[in-house]
Protein backbone atom coordinates (compact mmCIF):
# COMPACT_ATOMS: atom_id res chain seq x y z
CA UNK A 1 0.00 0.00 0.00
CA UNK A 2 1.15 3.44 -0.48
CA UNK A 3 2.09 5.39 2.23
CA UNK A 4 0.24 8.26 2.78
CA UNK A 5 2.46 11.74 3.27
CA UNK A 6 1.00 14.37 5.98
CA UNK A 7 1.47 17.87 4.73
CA UNK A 8 2.41 19.76 7.62
CA UNK A 9 0.83 23.02 7.58
CA UNK A 10 -2.90 24.36 8.04
CA UNK A 11 -2.50 27.26 5.23
CA UNK A 12 -5.24 26.20 2.53
CA UNK A 13 -3.00 28.24 -0.14
CA UNK A 14 -0.20 26.26 0.74
CA UNK A 15 -1.81 22.54 0.83
CA UNK A 16 -3.52 23.51 -2.55
CA UNK A 17 0.05 24.61 -4.40
CA UNK A 18 1.88 21.66 -2.96
CA UNK A 19 -0.67 18.85 -4.18
CA UNK A 20 -0.72 20.41 -7.51
CA UNK A 21 3.05 19.71 -8.02
CA UNK A 22 3.15 16.43 -5.90
CA UNK A 23 0.38 15.04 -7.51
CA UNK A 24 1.65 11.86 -8.07
CA UNK A 25 1.69 10.85 -4.01
CA UNK A 26 -1.00 10.49 -1.89
CA UNK A 27 -1.22 13.66 0.36
CA UNK A 28 -3.41 14.31 3.26
CA UNK A 29 -3.99 17.12 5.21
CA UNK A 30 -3.69 17.90 8.87
CA UNK A 31 -7.78 18.42 8.66
CA UNK A 32 -8.48 15.27 7.51
CA UNK A 33 -6.32 13.82 10.25
CA UNK A 34 -8.13 15.71 12.52
CA UNK A 35 -4.92 16.94 14.02
CA UNK A 36 -5.27 20.32 14.84
CA UNK A 37 -1.40 21.95 16.42
CA UNK A 38 -0.66 25.37 17.06
CA UNK A 39 3.04 25.63 16.48
CA UNK A 40 5.06 28.79 17.43
CA UNK A 41 7.18 29.30 14.73
CA UNK A 42 10.26 30.68 16.84
CA UNK A 43 12.98 29.91 14.74
CA UNK A 44 15.49 32.29 13.30
CA UNK A 45 15.68 30.84 9.79
CA UNK A 46 12.88 29.39 7.02
CA UNK A 47 15.09 26.39 7.26
CA UNK A 48 14.35 26.01 11.08
CA UNK A 49 10.58 27.00 11.11
CA UNK A 50 10.23 24.21 8.29
CA UNK A 51 12.27 21.93 10.61
CA UNK A 52 9.85 22.41 13.75
CA UNK A 53 6.57 22.27 11.72
CA UNK A 54 7.64 18.80 10.01
CA UNK A 55 9.26 17.02 13.05
CA UNK A 56 6.00 18.30 15.09
CA UNK A 57 3.31 17.16 12.45
CA UNK A 58 5.74 13.89 12.36
CA UNK A 59 5.63 13.43 15.78
CA UNK A 60 1.53 13.88 16.42
CA UNK A 61 1.10 11.53 13.66
CA UNK A 62 3.09 8.90 13.29
CA UNK A 63 3.41 9.84 9.31
CA UNK A 64 5.82 11.20 6.89
CA UNK A 65 5.48 14.72 7.54
CA UNK A 66 6.50 17.95 4.83
CA UNK A 67 5.94 21.35 6.06
CA UNK A 68 6.96 24.41 4.30
CA UNK A 69 8.13 27.81 5.77
CA UNK A 70 8.65 30.40 3.11
CA UNK A 71 8.68 34.35 2.88
CA UNK A 72 9.45 37.91 1.50
CA UNK A 73 12.54 38.73 1.75
CA UNK A 74 13.07 43.19 0.50
CA UNK A 75 16.56 44.23 -0.66
CA UNK A 76 15.88 47.98 0.62
CA UNK A 77 14.72 46.58 3.56
CA UNK A 78 17.86 44.46 4.72
CA UNK A 79 15.44 41.15 4.09
CA UNK A 80 12.75 42.25 5.78
CA UNK A 81 10.12 41.18 6.74
CA UNK A 82 11.58 37.44 5.72
CA UNK A 83 10.97 35.03 8.69
CA UNK A 84 8.57 37.12 9.69
CA UNK A 85 6.44 37.67 6.73
CA UNK A 86 3.39 36.50 8.33
CA UNK A 87 3.53 38.34 11.26
CA UNK A 88 4.54 41.41 9.84
CA UNK A 89 1.67 44.05 10.26
CA UNK A 90 1.54 44.99 14.12
CA UNK A 91 -2.47 45.36 13.55
CA UNK A 92 -4.36 42.66 15.43
CA UNK A 93 -6.11 39.77 12.89
CA UNK A 94 -4.33 41.56 10.08
CA UNK A 95 -4.90 40.34 6.67
CA UNK A 96 -2.76 39.52 3.01
CA UNK A 97 -4.00 42.80 2.34
CA UNK A 98 -3.01 44.50 5.64
CA UNK A 99 0.22 43.23 5.09
CA UNK A 100 0.76 44.36 1.74
CA UNK A 101 -0.01 48.19 2.86
CA UNK A 102 1.94 48.12 5.59
CA UNK A 103 5.04 46.71 3.36
CA UNK A 104 4.21 49.52 0.86
CA UNK A 105 4.58 52.32 3.23
CA UNK A 106 7.31 50.83 4.62
CA UNK A 107 9.10 51.30 0.86
CA UNK A 108 7.63 54.86 0.42
CA UNK A 109 10.45 57.05 -0.61
CA UNK A 110 12.73 53.99 -1.50
CA UNK A 111 14.82 54.35 -4.56
CA UNK A 112 12.67 51.49 -7.09
CA UNK A 113 13.15 49.11 -8.85
CA UNK A 114 12.80 47.25 -5.01
CA UNK A 115 14.08 44.20 -5.32
CA UNK A 116 12.86 41.10 -3.72
CA UNK A 117 12.66 37.58 -3.45
CA UNK A 118 10.41 34.48 -1.98
CA UNK A 119 12.44 31.73 -0.32
CA UNK A 120 10.80 28.42 0.81
CA UNK A 121 12.51 25.91 2.67
CA UNK A 122 10.52 22.56 2.76
CA UNK A 123 11.52 19.77 5.61
CA UNK A 124 10.47 16.45 5.65
CA UNK A 125 10.36 13.87 8.17
CA UNK A 126 10.65 10.31 8.20
CA UNK A 127 8.97 8.41 11.97
CA UNK A 128 10.91 5.75 10.72
CA UNK A 129 14.39 7.16 11.26
CA UNK A 130 13.13 10.86 12.57
CA UNK A 131 15.30 11.62 9.87
CA UNK A 132 14.78 15.31 8.50
CA UNK A 133 15.69 16.12 5.17
CA UNK A 134 16.21 19.59 4.12
CA UNK A 135 15.26 21.72 0.63
CA UNK A 136 14.66 25.25 -0.51
CA UNK A 137 13.65 27.46 -3.38
CA UNK A 138 13.86 30.62 -4.84
CA UNK A 139 11.88 33.02 -6.81
CA UNK A 140 13.31 36.52 -7.83
CA UNK A 141 11.45 39.41 -8.74
CA UNK A 142 10.56 43.16 -7.86
CA UNK A 143 7.70 44.53 -5.72
CA UNK A 144 5.25 47.38 -7.65
CA UNK A 145 3.60 49.84 -5.56
CA UNK A 146 -0.05 49.16 -6.93
CA UNK A 147 -1.87 45.33 -7.26
CA UNK A 148 -2.88 43.32 -9.82
CA UNK A 149 -4.16 40.09 -10.05
CA UNK A 150 -6.97 37.97 -8.26
CA UNK A 151 -4.51 34.62 -8.21
CA UNK A 152 -2.26 32.97 -5.65
CA UNK A 153 -1.88 34.48 -1.97
CA UNK A 154 -0.02 36.56 0.07
CA UNK A 155 2.02 39.45 -1.20
CA UNK A 156 1.55 38.16 -5.28
CA UNK A 157 -0.68 40.68 -6.15
CA UNK A 158 2.52 43.01 -5.75
CA UNK A 159 5.23 40.72 -6.65
CA UNK A 160 6.45 41.56 -10.37
CA UNK A 161 8.16 38.89 -12.55
CA UNK A 162 10.40 41.26 -14.39
CA UNK A 163 10.69 38.56 -16.89
CA UNK A 164 6.56 37.38 -17.17
CA UNK A 165 5.80 41.25 -17.09
CA UNK A 166 2.96 40.00 -14.96
CA UNK A 167 2.48 39.53 -11.12
CA UNK A 168 2.66 36.47 -9.29
CA UNK A 169 -1.26 36.88 -9.09
CA UNK A 170 -1.98 37.33 -12.18
CA UNK A 171 -0.53 34.06 -13.00
CA UNK A 172 -2.34 30.85 -13.05
CA UNK A 173 -1.21 28.52 -10.37
CA UNK A 174 0.27 26.45 -13.05
CA UNK A 175 2.35 29.14 -14.69
CA UNK A 176 3.12 30.23 -10.57
CA UNK A 177 4.44 26.59 -9.64
CA UNK A 178 6.86 26.52 -12.67
CA UNK A 179 8.56 30.18 -11.61
CA UNK A 180 7.83 29.83 -7.67
CA UNK A 181 9.68 29.04 -4.91
CA UNK A 182 7.21 27.15 -3.26
CA UNK A 183 7.49 25.06 -7.02
CA UNK A 184 11.18 24.41 -7.00
CA UNK A 185 11.21 23.44 -3.60
CA UNK A 186 8.66 21.01 -3.80
CA UNK A 187 10.50 19.43 -7.30
CA UNK A 188 13.16 18.86 -5.07
CA UNK A 189 10.67 16.94 -2.50
CA UNK A 190 9.64 14.92 -5.45
CA UNK A 191 12.61 13.76 -6.67
CA UNK A 192 13.58 12.70 -2.52
CA UNK A 193 9.90 11.09 -2.51
CA UNK A 194 10.62 9.16 -5.64
CA UNK A 195 13.72 7.58 -4.12
CA UNK A 196 12.37 7.28 -0.14
CA UNK A 197 9.96 4.64 -3.20
CA UNK A 198 6.98 6.65 -1.62
P1 LIG B 1 4.54 30.90 6.95
O1 LIG B 1 5.46 30.15 6.03
O2 LIG B 1 3.23 30.22 7.11
O3 LIG B 1 5.20 31.30 8.22
O4 LIG B 1 4.16 32.30 6.30
C1 LIG B 1 4.62 32.71 5.10
C2 LIG B 1 4.08 34.08 4.76
O5 LIG B 1 4.91 34.57 3.71
C3 LIG B 1 2.66 34.00 4.18
O6 LIG B 1 1.68 34.27 5.13
C4 LIG B 1 2.71 35.09 3.11
O7 LIG B 1 2.48 36.34 3.70
C5 LIG B 1 4.16 35.04 2.64
N1 LIG B 1 4.31 34.09 1.50
C6 LIG B 1 4.90 32.86 1.49
N2 LIG B 1 4.81 32.28 0.29
C7 LIG B 1 4.11 33.14 -0.47
C8 LIG B 1 3.67 33.07 -1.82
O8 LIG B 1 3.86 32.08 -2.55
N3 LIG B 1 3.01 34.15 -2.26
C9 LIG B 1 2.76 35.25 -1.49
N4 LIG B 1 3.11 35.35 -0.23
C10 LIG B 1 3.80 34.30 0.29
Amino acid sequence: MRQKILIATNNLNKIREIQNILSDFDLITPQELGIDLEIEENGNTFEENAEIKAESFCKASGMLSLADDSGLEVECLGGEPGVHSHRYCPKPNATDADRRAFLLENLKGKPRPWKARFYCAAALCDPKSSEIQLVHGICTGEIIPEERGNGGFGYDPIFWIPERRMTLAEMSENEKNDISHRGAAMRKIREILKKKDV
